[in-house]
Formats: structure tokens, C-alpha cells, sequence
């Protein structure tokens, strides 16, 4: 998957504090995330694995979703997926011009790809994930030269609380493995 297979995560390697860089409001950058973890916490209440995301147009959230991908037997359904697909809709535009995505992890190829084809300028995540990441990690998709579009990333905005959700739900999965 890209989100995380639980067995594949015995280390916290994505709870590492990075440097917040120096773009954009760091307050609302904040605020946004918060409601990403939300949405987040709704995907651990049902076993889903706990990453949220929303677009935010002007000043409004125009789409908010979280991952599906137990219970739409989906492997597209990654957070960022439904909410781009949300917003495209909300819009009636694939452009989706004068967005900022906001997402608990960091996206993952397939996320990466539907950002620089919807020409969102701007995202903003959580926690790295040094497993499947496309934007630092593994891959700088969405900062890549010879690709038509590059897209503003920060990342690190509430990283420990984004990342916190995630190792709390892989450690309660292996819990319940074990009995
Ligand atoms: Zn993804």
C-alpha cells in the first residue's frame, strides 16, 4: 500500500521532527492540519488506516476525506485521492488552481501524480513516511524539473501528532494480532 502495511512498521521512523521551512502562515497552516488529523482520527475509528486530508480554496474547505481503502476495496482510495476528486467536483475544473492540499502523511507516488496533474500549487503534510513518501523520502515528484508542473510543499506541521496516530493504530493492530 502506500499507507503502510502494519507489518512492515516496527520503528516510529516517521515521528522525527523536521525543520518547519519558512513558507506560508504557519498558523493556518496549523489550523488546517488540525482538521486533517480529524479526519484522520474518523479513519482509525474505523480500522481504516489513519490519514486524512483536505483542500482548502479560498479561505474554505472545499473537501475533506480520509483513507478508504478497507471499505471501498479501493487501492486508489488514498485520502488525497477522494479529496481531489471532491474538490475537482466542487470546482467543476480538473484544475485545481488556488488550492492548498492539506495531508497528515506524505503522499506516495500514486498521490503525488494526481497532485501535479490537478496543478495543485500547494501542499502541506505531516509526518514523513520513509516507506512510500513521493514528495522527500523516496521521491521528489512534486519537485522534479522535468515535469510540466511543481507544486510548493511544507512539511512538519504538527509531524508528532500526525505520525502519533499512525504508530498508535499499527501498535493496537499488532496487539490484536498477537492474541
Ligand atoms: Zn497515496
Amino acid at each position: 500500500m502506500n499507507q503502510l502495511d502494519p507489518m512492515e512498521f516496527d520503528d516510529d521512523s516517521w515521528l522525527h521532527d523536521q525543520e518547519l521551512e519558512s513558507l506560508g502562515d504557519e498558523h493556518s497552516d496549523e489550523h488546517w492540519m488540525r482538521q486533517a488529523l480529524k479526519l484522520a482520527q474518523q479513519a482509525a475509528e474505523q480500522d481504516e488506516v489513519p490519514v486524512g486530508a483536505i483542500i482548502v480554496h479560498e479561505n474554505k474547505i472545499i473537501a475533506s476525506a480520509f483513507n478508504q481503502r478497507e471499505q471501498l476495496a479501493d487501492p486508489t482510495a488514498h485520502a488525497e485521492m477522494i479529496a481531489i476528486t471532491q474538490a475537482a467536483s466542487h470546482l467543476n475544473s480538473w484544475r485545481l488552481l488556488e488550492c492548498s492540499l492539506f495531508v497528515t502523511l506524505e503522499p506516495c507516488p500514486m498521490c503525488a501524480g494526481a497532485i501535479l496533474q490537478s496543478r495543485i500549487p500547494r501542499i502541506v503534510y505531516g509526518a514523513l513516511d520513509p516507506k512510500a513518501g513521493a514528495v522527500v523520502s523516496l521521491y521528489q515528484l512534486l519537485n522534479d524539473p522535468r515535469l510540466n508542473h511543481r507544486c510548493e510543499t511544507l512539511s512538519g506541521v504538527l509531524a508528532n501528532e500526525c505520525g502519533r496516530i499512525l504508530t498508535e493504530f499499527f501498535d493496537r493492530k499488532r496487539k490484536l494480532g498477537k492474541k
